[in-house]
């Protein structure tokens, strides 16, 4: 596939934007990259895509996303409101995730994958629950995914929250899962080891889930998002969320922790020293009222922080727009959390992740070699676009109906708006139908906790 006409943003290190250039795919990657005049002289054969002067970037990243909150949307949390996060958890996503069957589980996933598609997020790290369907929740994830013809990295989340039974059926889950995935690779899929939180995890689950996880297996766990964190983790263990997790060794280069709002200083030093992933979610941490993490700080000291959504929209920009305002309020300082530190969080750190998921190819540049996962953006700015500049124009000038094509290994899932791999209209019907049982089902667990 030749694709011409393009303005090219390549996100290499540093940034390239090229006028009226070419890319040409093979076999699901970037071969060649030039002028569209000598890419078209050069493979005259292929039939061009004209990108007519959209910008063509590598798709967006999420580095920590929940499918399975799709049925939130609209619902009403009976009685008054939650109070914080911990009541959240009590009264919405609790209730919520055990009422998910097979069904919703898949038509949660399908939802979350229209919307990343339409919205050019092309690789996301899911982190799922569905307590009362465990055993083979992920391989119907992994069908949607792989029916999507997205990239997905799948885990399922270990807590003690609803008996020693679930916790192990969680453990079983990530560890059948995983290997599957080392029995019959898929290119697209990829498992880590999901758990909860240290607040919902016992000292003997987390032992239980370090035997179970297998060798170069990292996990996927929430931390220190709210105060409760750790107070829990200090009365259970006297020690703070990161070190207890760090005695468990259930940190390290392959391991992501969540949020991280209520860290201290040297949690943030362990983080640094086991060179564990830190993932921000800034809409979800302002919707919760749990505060705003040291971001800018750990970046200064080089952790490695990256940028997901919790669950809100695959509208990767909105969270790109959410990071930039935050720590200006949080801080009271509009020189805080420039454009390139965002840059740094959602393109560069966020590729470093997918990369260690999907190490075959680079993902999150447009190299030659790199998988071709693309998205056509249609903006004409009325100001000169550049490298030194494009944060701001992302930040301010970027929406995310401009995504027109979305692209994963070479194959378009949608081509001018249109999608290729998944029926919209089908999924979302078929998604209204299924919400009234799951709606009734999570009144009755929340009446048995209000
Ligand atoms: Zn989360």
């Amino acid at each position: 596939m030749l694709i011409t006409n393009a303005n090219v943003i390549t996100w290499e290190t540093p940034n390239r934007v090229l006028a009226n250039h070419a890319i040409y795919i093979e076999d699901g990657h970037i071969q060649e990259i030039g002028t569209t005049r000598s890419l078209t002289a050069k493979h005259p054969k292929t039939k061009p895509v004209d990108a007519n002067g959209q910008y063509v970037m590598p798709g967006g990243i999420c580095a920590h996303t929940h499918f399975y909150g799709a049925f939130a949307r609209g619902m009403a949390i009976p009685g008054p409101a939650p109070k914080d996060f911990p009541e959240i958890l009590q009264k919405l996503w609790w209730p919520l995730d055990r009422s998910l069957d097979a069904e919703a589980i898949r038509y949660s996933a399908l939802v979350c994958l229209v919307d990343a598609i339409k919205h050019g997020t092309t690789t996301l790290i899911d982190h799922h629950a569905s307590p009362n369907y465990i055993d083979g929740s992920l391989d119907i994830i992994a069908d949607a995914v792989d029916k999507s013809g997205l990239r997905g990295v799948l885990c399922y989340e270990v807590t003690d929250r609803d008996g020693i039974d679930k916790a192990s059926a969680g453990i079983s889950e990530n560890v059948r899962f995983l290997k599957r995935l080392a029995a019959d690779p898929h290119p697209r899929l990829a498992g880590t080891f999901g758990l909860h939180a240290s607040l919902t995890l016992s000292g003997a689950t987390l032992q239980a889930c370090r035997a179970a996880a297998p060798a170069g297996t990292g996990f996927h766990i929430h931390t220190a998002e709210h105060e409760a964190d750790e107070y829990d983790s200090l009365q259970k263990s006297g020690m703070r969320v990161i070190d207890r997790l760090q005695k468990h060794n259930i940190l390290g280069p392959n391991t992501i922790a969540a949020h991280g709002v209520h860290f201290d200083a040297r949690e943030m030093e362990i983080l640094k020293e086991t060179g564990t992933w830190l993932s921000h979610q800034p809409r979800s941490n302002m919707n919760n009222g749990v505060g705003a993490a040291q971001i800018e700080s750990m970046m200064r000291m080089g952790i490695k922080v990256c940028l997901g959504n919790d669950g809100f929209t695959n509208s990767m920009w909105d969270e790109w727009k959410t990071a930039y305002l935050l720590h200006k309020v949080e801080h009271r300082d509009p020189r805080r959390m420039g454009g390139y530190d965002v840059q740094q969080m959602a393109i560069y750190n966020n590729a470093a992740l997918a990369g260690m998921f999907f190490p075959a190819a680079p993902i999150g540049q447009i190299v030659p070699g790199a998988a071709a996962d693309l998205i056509f953006v249609d903006y004409h700015p009325h100001t000169p676009l550049t490298e030194g500049n494009l944060p701001w124009h992302i930040l301010f000038g970027f929406q995310q109906s401009m995504v027109a094509s979305t692209m994963v290994a070479g194959k378009f899932l949608m081509k001018n708006r249109e999608l290729l791999t998944l029926d919209e209209a089908e999924i979302a019907a078929r998604a209204r139908e299924i919400a009234p049982r799951v709606w009734k089902k999570y009144e009755e667990e929340a009446a048995k906790v209000l």
